[in-house]
């Protein structure tokens, strides 16, 4: 992008603060709801070709989280965007206090590969409804659904409200140096990183959506049907591509045979007995990717890990079948490394608390599963662990509730999106203090003698 073109954007911004308002963000996000909808085929043509993403997966999970937070947004946006009013402190009789949310400004969204429609333009929604003008730069590893969102933007949005800027590392950044006043960056930790670092220069706020590994714990009263038809759900939609995917299972040893005989015949029920001919599931996202799993499956298997359930790989196809490991050690890559692909290591545990010791000495994860149906120990766990979001007996629905704030914490990720909380990381809430009739004057040099003794009242009265 060049300097021009920002500056285009920019300038937007002072104009932006008074007249987009309410009509005008309805209208831009009417008109984005819209152009999605008159270009359902593309998306739909897009996602199959990036990631050869079944319709159906590509509708539920690309198309319907961005028209939602639409819905969502229109129904909301009149009450998030009004001036509230709060209450005077004890000190502060006599004056009146308001809090008047405001855009940001010009605010910067990059996106990567795995959702690259949603996770595209689901934070663009947030964006708009608080007011901004945006760049938003799509994966340059799903180029198809870049090119298409480009079309879609274009379609639906002035160029001094929204500009889409294609590009790789390069792009991004070069993206970077400009003077952002928020970016909102969703990716890896390791990127995350230098998008921080790169804000620093500018002082921009960052909302940081970030990955990792994100266990499951099948406590001593799981369900295990409901676990494994869960966690086969979570793991294997977007062929594992899922930031908040189950990453590995913890399964109480003596139930760890029962946990994959019901595993695996979940996968059976939803991939069929041969996922390669399934019309639902995903491919993986391009060679290095690929590369990349297949040496991790690999290197486990040399080193003593079992594959109890898929396994198979082509290269030419980008397949890579539903695989479950077992006996499993941490030294391998995937017990190290955010898996982000269909393999699921299933780690069989004699104590559940050296479970929770180990979980809570790594990084703090995006999501954490637990499959219960005691109380005690789901409150245990909910009150001893910490994560971006914890789900208790489901998978990845977290995600779709939108009075959520979805996000991590620490490597995880920093801040929230989602509902009214991508609508507050987009805005900056302003506080407007009003005098009326306070009695500040009172305190006020000269520092008479009457004075030092109001002020020392004061600070008996405070504390
Ligand atoms: P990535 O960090 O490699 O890339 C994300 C974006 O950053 C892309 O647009 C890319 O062009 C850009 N980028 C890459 N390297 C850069 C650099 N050095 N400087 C500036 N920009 C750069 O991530 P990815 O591979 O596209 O996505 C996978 C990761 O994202 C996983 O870790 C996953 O867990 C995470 N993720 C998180 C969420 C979430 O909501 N928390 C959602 C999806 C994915």
């Amino acid at each position: 992008m060049s300097g021009a073109a920002f500056a285009r954007l920019a300038a937007g911004n002072a104009t932006r603060r008074t007249g987009f308002g309410y009509a005008e963000r309805r209208a831009a996000l009417t008109a984005l709801a819209k152009a999605i909808r008159a270009h359902e085929a593309e998306i739909m043509a897009a996602l199959a070709t990036d990631l050869g993403k079944p319709e159906t997966e590509t509708r539920l999970t690309e198309i319907v989280p961005v028209l939602a937070e639409i819905r969502h947004t229109l129904a909301h946006l009149r009450r998030w965007m009004k001036v509230r009013r709060v209450l005077p402190t004890l000190a502060m009789l006599g004056t009146r206090a308001r809090l008047r949310p405001e855009p940001k400004g010009t605010v910067l969204v990059i996106a990567p590969w795995n959702y690259p429609f949603s996770l595209a333009l689901g934070p663009l929604v947030s964006a708009l409804a608080a007011g901004n003008g945006a760049v938003v730069k799509p994966s340059e590893l799903a180029p198809a659904t870049s090119a298409l969102i480009v079309r879609l933007v274009a379609a639906a949005l002035p160029e001094d409200v929204v500009a889409v800027v294609e590009g790789g590392v390069e792009t991004s950044t070069e993206l970077l140096a400009l003077p952002f006043d928020h970016i909102f960056f969703t990716g890896s930790p390791a990127v995350g990183r230098v998008v921080m670092a790169a804000a620093a220069k500018t002082l921009a706020s960052v909302t940081l959506e970030l990955g990792g590994k994100s266990p499951v714990i099948l406590g001593p009263g799981a369900d295990l049907k409901r676990a494994a038809r869960m966690v086969a759900w979570g793991k294997f939609a977007n062929a594992g591509q899922t930031c908040i995917a189950p990453d590995h299972v913890f399964v109480p040893r003596a139930q760890e045979a029962a946990f994959l005989t019901a595993l695996r015949a979940e996968i059976a029920r939803m991939y069929g007995t041969d996922p390669r001919s399934s019309n639902s599931f995903a491919r993986i996202v391009n060679g290095r990717h690929f590369a990349r799993l297949k040496a991790m499956l690999d290197e486990a298997r040399s080193g003593g890990a079992e594959i109890v359930a898929g396994g198979e790989a082509d290269e030419a196809a980008r397949y890579l079948a539903p695989t479950v490991l077992t006996r499993t050690d941490e030294a391998m890559a995937v017990s190290r490394e955010e898996i982000f692909g269909p393999v699921l290591p299933v780690i069989a545990y004699d104590d559940l608390d050296a479970v929770l010791g180990q979980i809570e000495a790594g990084e703090k994860p995006l999501a954490l599963y637990l499959f219960e149906r005691d109380r005690a120990v789901i409150e245990h766990i909910s009150a001893t662990t910490t994560s971006g979001a914890l789900g208790v007996n489901i998978t990845l629905a977290h995600y779709l509730h939108l009075n959520l704030p979805f996000g991590g914490i620490g490597n995880s990720g920093l801040g929230a999106a989602h509902g009214i909380w991508g609508f507050r990381a987009f805005s900056h809430e302003k506080p407007v203090l009003e005098d009326r009739f306070s009695s500040l004057g009172l305190l006020m040099p000269p520092y008479t003698g009457a004075k030092a003794r109001l002020a020392k009242l004061v600070q008996r009265l405070v504390g």
